[in-house]
């Protein structure tokens, strides 16, 4: 037996230290892509088990593998908590599975700010899988810009504002902050409502809970719910609503069938069970996220 096939670690490996004294790696097939932009550093690889892997700054953003775990509940938890989604922001997001997973909701209109165009040029040409024509479909408006500046004085225009931004680092750090949320709630109209991914309840729990008080001092309904997302540090991935009038958690059963089944979409992780289950957190993670 040759060396290299008794080392589980030899060979080329993606790695990522998700806090200090841990690191999640992936083994690696082919390097595709690597480009400096002003904003980040953008990467994509292939692997083994991920298949191709959207890397920004050093951390991993999606799979073409589990990217349906954490888009569907991104997108249709809120899209199904709003009785009539039409207008909708989507902010960040430049690998378009956010884009693709509202189109699937026939009456939307979305309109989608990303801030760096090179990621949508190279998750369009190495992972296509993941937006599916999406940046193609005539309801979709895309704007290259700060999705900060953007939503500034804006009118009261959106059903729904989804932020699928990266990590609280560079160009998204306004994006966790009250000022945002203080514009997103302007950009709102009077029962609109915004769904933001909020990190790793476990590794990155004190940006969690910053981000929480910044948007209950703005939105009166404050909502933290998770999904699995095995190839995210820890595999449990938070989410949280924040919403004028519409509760994601005081929907019955029967509307939220009802609803579904009107859309006629297709999904592999959200069904209506799920989205009332997954605002049903472990004692731990409640503790972490508290209450209006
Ligand atoms: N699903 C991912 C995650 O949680 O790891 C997020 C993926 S998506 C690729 C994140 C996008 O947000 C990136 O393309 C990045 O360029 C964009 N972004 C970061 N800050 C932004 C800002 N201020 N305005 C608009 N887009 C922004």
């Amino acid at each position: 037996m040759s060396t290299e096939a008794a080392n589980p670690l030899s060979g080329d490996w993606y790695l990522e230290q998700e806090t200090f004294g841990y690191v999640q790696g992936a083994h690696v097939r082919q390097r595709l892509a690597r480009a400096q932009t002003s904003f980040q550093a953008i990467e994509l690889i292939d692997t083994d088990l991920f298949g191709r892997c959207l890397i920004l700054d050093g951390a991993l953003q999606t799979t073409e593998w589990d990217e349906f775990m954490y888009h569907e509940m991104l997108v249709h938890v809120p899209l199904f908590t709003h009785p009539n989604p039409r207008n909708i922001l989507i902010i960040g997001g430049g690998d378009g599975g956010t884009l693709r997973r509202v189109l699937e909701h026939p009456a939307t209109q979305p309109v989608q700010v990303e801030i760096d165009p090179a990621v949508i040029d190279q998750c369009r040409k190495y992972i296509p899988a993941i937006s599916n024509g999406a940046f193609s479909d005539p309801r979709a408006k895309v704007v290259i810009g700060d999705g900060f500046e953007f939503i500034r004085n804006r009118p009261a225009a959106f059903d729904v504002i989804l932020v699928d931004s990266t990590d609280p680092v560079g160009p998204a750090v306004p994006l966790f902050e009250e000022p945002f949320y203080r514009d997103v709630s302007q950009a709102l109209t009077d029962d609109g409502l915004l769904a933001a991914q909020s990190n790793s309840p476990i590794y990155m729990a004190s940006q969690l809970k910053a981000q929480l008080s910044n948007l209950r001092a703005v939105f009166p309904i404050v909502r933290t719910y998770i999904g699995l997302v095995p190839t995210y540090p820890g595999g449990v991935w938070s989410f949280t609503i924040a919403s004028k009038r519409h509760d994601p958690t005081r929907l019955s059963l029967d509307d939220l069938s009802a609803r579904v089944a009107s859309a006629g979409l297709t999904t592999r992780y959200y069904t209506p069970q799920i989205h009332q289950a997954a605002f049903v957190l472990p004692p731990f993670i409640a503790e972490l996220v508290g209450s209006d």
